[in-house]
């Protein structure tokens, strides 16, 4: 293709709002173009690499044999108010309506779709596993697009659902994804960091994400020095740091028992007045002690609650919700008590997913002295009957700490676990930090940040419970199916590849995704150099590779500086006095020295390089 009939509209200035290197490179190489903030168009050279990180996706869904259709980008209204998201997705879900007042949302994921569909032609065990998937337009109304189209309001994601009779087939599904996913981001060229992820309300296991390394990612990565472990801070957990018997040391906590025997030589508890005092690092100074010797006690709000709560204290009233007649019950608010070493900090995630919460939140001031009795900043697990106390597994190794009095002033010292109080709950609620501790070898962890590209997860039967899908198993007997989901966003794929492959001068784009192969670059496009060009265009073309011939009557410099901006793996430069001695330039983007190489030996060169590269991509 000639460049002359392309729209490769290639910038000098950087544009003002791009702070990162593949925004600003799409909008340099004439890749892409802004609508609006978090909408943007691919222009001819963008869309054609986009395209190829599209297909590699489609290929290794294909490969694992997830079926592809195309169901709309506008789903009803009804399916989700069936699911129960219409009320629990927040202000991210556009909603439209049409002219008959009927309500429709715009996709921003589709397991309500892809159910329905699944539904309507569920009858039999022999149909199942089912995994189906779309590569398609999504939007969600983000509060702050940004980082071109790396957050845009409309982007396309490649998503997966599939349907399992049993956990056993749905691991199968759930592993081949994993391996697929590994695949197409090798095959883009990306170094991505797979981790254990939260699986928020579902619980259970089965969640992963991959993650690239970046400093604008917003994910913080928990990764070991000395093992694989890797983990989203959200779920990341770390070994216990202080000691505990055999076996309990196997999931850090201190049984009562073996808390009370630790307690042996605690003094009793005892009321110490520390008037005002009001942080951990006041009380400290006050008491002359370390916040590891405090409990620190926070009163959290959480909403859409789905953890039953009938036999937790003070939950007998709490107002339930139920989205859909077969959907469990939801409790709209509840509050709880969250109780942590005073060295550490609460993870709200790991307390969200616990409760199966909606969301968790630090609640107000007048709720934590409504609940609590006593002024904000002396709550404590002793006594604290209004509401279910969650514990942290460090606070059952504390058998003589410092903690609030639920009065005004007043503090507990010497308060052991298990002797003087116990919980609803004791869990790892901790949110891991740098220095701490691998559960897995010991070593020792330690933080990157990330951007996540793509996220699989094991949804168990959230949405075929809730939608009323089911099928005849073996004997006869209706069952509902379980269920898996798999997303990839498409442009963040891409922004990402450009984040790995650049220089100062532009993008280098691995073959696999590169918008052509090879720029062919006539010094002046006339003569023998044109006839040239032009041959060793079409034999390129030939032998398969996409070919950018740049015909524009521009000078060198400039050829030579937009092929470096566009990234285009290979650069031939044929030249008036290469030609007469029928020699040719060619260069890989990557490379600072060019090399002469005989005319007819050039088609046989790049073809080998290209199609190593490919292959090594591949593998
Ligand atoms: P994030 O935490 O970044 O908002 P998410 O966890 O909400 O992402 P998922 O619902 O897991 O995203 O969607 C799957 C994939 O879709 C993401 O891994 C990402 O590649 C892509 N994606 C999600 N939101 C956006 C967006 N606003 N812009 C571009 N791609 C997106
Ligand atoms: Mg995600």
């Amino acid at each position: 293709m000639n460049y002359s009939q392309l729209f490769i509209p290639t910038l000098r200035e950087i544009p003002a709002d791009a702070v990162i290197a593949s925004h600003r490179l799409m909008f340099r190489a004439g890749l892409l173009r802004k609508l609006s903030n978090g909408l943007f168009a691919y222009l001819p050279l963008g869309f054609r690499s986009f395209k190829k990180v599209e297909n590699i996706i489609r290929e290794e869904m294909d490969a694992i044999g997830a079926l592809e259709i195309k169901p709309t980008v506008i789903v009803p209204g009804e399916l989700w108010k069936e699911s129960g998201r219409w009320d629990l997705f927040g202000d991210s879900l556009l909603r439209l309506k049409n002219r008959l007042n009927n309500d429709f949302v715009v996709s921003p994921t589709a397991e309500e779709a892809f159910t329905a569909i699944v539904r309507d032609e569920l009858s039999s065990y022999r149909q199942l596993p089912l995994t189906l998937y779309q590569i398609n337009t999504k939007f969600r109304d983000e509060i702050r697009p940004r980082y071109g189209v790396m957050r845009g309001r409309e982007f396309v994601m490649k998503d997966a659902y599939s349907y399992h009779a049993d956990e056993a087939s749905l691991d199968e599904t759930y592993q081949a994804m994993g391996r697929a996913y590994r695949r197409i981001f090798k095959r883009c060229g990306l170094t991505v960091i797979p981790v254990k992820a939260d699986s928020g309300a579902m619980g259970g296991s089965g969640s992963e994400e991959f993650m690239v390394e970046s400093e604008i990612g917003d994910n913080t990565l928990i990764l070991c020095k000395d093992c694989d472990y890797a983990a989203n801070v959200e779920k990341a957990s770390c070994a216990a740091d202080y000691a505990l018997p055999e076996p309990e040391s196997a999931d850090s906590i201190m049984s009562i028992e073996n808390a009370k025997a630790a307690a042996a030589n605690t003094p009793p508890y005892e009321k110490i007045d520390t008037p005002d005092v009001k942080t951990i690092d006041d009380l400290c100074a006050f008491l002359k002690t370390e916040p590891k010797n405090f409990i620190k006690t926070l009163i959290y709000r959480a909403v859409n609650v789905e953890l039953d709560l009938s036999g937790a204290p003070g939950c007998s009233k709490l107002e339930r919700s139920k989205p859909s007649k077969d959907a469990p019950f939801v409790y709209t608010e509840a509050f709880f008590a969250a109780a942590i070493r005073g060295d550490l900090d609460i993870n709200e995630v790991k307390l969200a997913s616990l409760l199966k919460a909606g969301e968790v939140s630090l609640t107000c001031d007048a709720d934590v002295i409504r609940l609590t009795n006593a002024p904000v900043g002396f709550a404590g697990p002793i006594g604290l009957t209004e509401i279910p106390v969650i514990i942290d597994k460090s606070v059952s190794a504390m058998n003589d700490a410092v903690t609030g009095a639920l009065e005004k002033d007043l503090h507990y010292r010497h308060a052991a676990y298990g002797r003087d109080f116990t919980s609803w709950m004791i869990e790892d609620i901790r949110t891991v930090k740098a220095g701490d501790r691998c559960s897995l070898c010991g070593g020792e962890l330690y933080i990157k940040t990330g951007n996540e590209l793509g996220h699989i997860f094991k949804l168990g039967n959230k949405y075929t419970r809730s939608m009323n899908v089911t099928y005849l198993d073996e004997n006869g007997k209706s069952q509902i199916p379980v269920m898996g989901c798999y997303g990839v966003g498409v442009d963040r794929t891409l922004a990402s590849v450009i984040e790995e492959h650049h220089d100062e001068a532009g993008i280098i784009w691995p073959a696999s995704v590169a918008p052509f192969h090879i720029i062919i670059v006539p010094i002046k496009y006339a003569g023998e150099v044109k006839n040239s060009a032009d041959k060793l265009a079409s034999e390129l073309t030939k032998a398969g590779f996409e070919v950018l011939l740049d015909d524009r009557d521009e000078r060198p410099g400039v050829k030579f500086n937009d092929a470096d901006l566009t990234g285009i793996p290979w650069r031939v430069v044929i030249g008036e006095k290469g030609i007469a001695q029928k020699k040719v330039e060619i260069k890989h983007r990557r490379d600072k020295e060019n090399r002469m190489i005989d005319l007819n030996k050039a088609v046989i060169e790049l073809v080998k390089n290209i199609r190593d590269e490919l292959d090594q991509l591949k593998k």
